[in-house]
């Protein structure tokens, strides 16, 4: 079992009210790949620059992940910047720089294109698009995108939709994408646009599914000292697309297990700057999280009244 999986290997810039980073290594495909590699094994495609070296390769010593699809181009590394307003909840971009990534044309090779699971990190729509064009019918394909591309390539986000099984997003995605304010109307109107199912993520709130079945929500760990949430949808998606690789049937998926480990990678990933923390985390710190988080959501079956009355 794999996933194959494209996204942005980036420097990142972040401004939160607690601090600053410079040029630290980030990049969706980055956060992704290090959650997803404590459930399976995570083929890279993506490109980086001549100032992408071995301090930043150093970060994902030891995971299993094949880094035979990160191609080095001259020039520089894709570079972003965001700032976070005073509750974290929101941020505003500061300054995208796709340096590489602006010729980058994903070329898979044949061990690539047998990944079982295909997942197609946040990057520039048409990249996404390239991959699934070059892949043989995988158990599961799964993406993620971002205001940027929603509001400039809004029919190839579109498309994309239609060609996945499964579509993340945040709730300010979900909304911009559909036109609503409310969510489970946004949902249901991303599912008519031809989503088969939907995961749209609320940060500090959870995650809601939908399916023309089923809904489901599951929450977020309360995390007391979030430093950076930076690369937290990433990191959800690395914990639920690589739990759900790992898990045997795509016939019948544990969805709302896979939902509960991406919320423990997911609230992981705060608790520093960089995909640090993701790196050097070990199961038990895994298990243990996910158990608290279930521990969340688990309420008895009580009788609702006494046996007798009416109204
Ligand atoms: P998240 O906080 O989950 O939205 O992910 C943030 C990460 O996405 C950062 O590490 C950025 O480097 C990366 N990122 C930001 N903008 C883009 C973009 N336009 N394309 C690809 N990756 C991006």
């Amino acid at each position: 079992m794999s996933i194959l999986a494209v996204g942005s290997i980036a420097f990142d810039t972040i401004k939160t009210p607690f601090g600053t980073a410079e040029s630290i290594l980030g990049g969706s495909l980055t956060y992704f790949s290090l959650a997803a590699s404590h459930f399976t094994d995570v083929k890279l495609v993506a490109v980086v620059g001549e100032d992408f070296g071995e301090e930043q390769l150093a970060a994902f010593a030891g995971r299993p992940i094949d880094f035979a699809g990160l191609e080095r181009a001259a020039g520089k590394t894709f570079r972003w910047g965001g700032e976070y307003n005073l509750n974290l909840n929101s941020r505003e971009t500061l300054f995208t720089e796709l340096n590489v990534f602006g010729d980058f044309h994903p070329r898979l090779s044949a061990a690539q294109r047998e990944a079982s699971t295909v997942f197609l990190a946040n990057i520039h729509p048409a990249l996404q698009h390239e991959v699934l064009d070059q892949i043989d019918r995988p158990r599961l394909t799964a993406v993620d995108t971002m205001n940027l591309w929603i509001e400039r390539e809004r029919d190839a986000v579109l498309e994309l939709l239609r060609r996945v099984d499964l579509v993340l997003l945040s709730d300010e995605e979900a909304r911009l994408l559909s036109g609503e304010i409310q969510l489970p109307r946004a949902g249901r109107k991303i599912l008519e646009m031809g989503a088969r199912q939907l995961i749209v993520k609320k940060g500090e709130n959870g995650a809601l599914f939908f399916s023309p079945q089923e809904r489901f929500f599951c929450p977020a760990h309360p995390v007391e000292d979030v430093v950076d949430p930076t690369g937290a949808g990433d990191a959800f998606a690395g914990g639920l697309i690589g739990y759900l690789d790992h898990a045997a049937s795509w016939e019948n998926p544990p969805l709302r297990a896979a939902m509960i480990c991406g919320a423990a990678l997911a609230s992981f990933g705060v608790e520093d700057f960089s995909p640090r923390r993701l790196a050097l985390l070990n199961r038990r710190e895994i298990a243990e999280r996910i158990e608290a988080i279930r521990g969340l959501t688990q309420v008895p079956r009580v009788p609702l009244w006494q046996t007798g009355g009416t109204g």
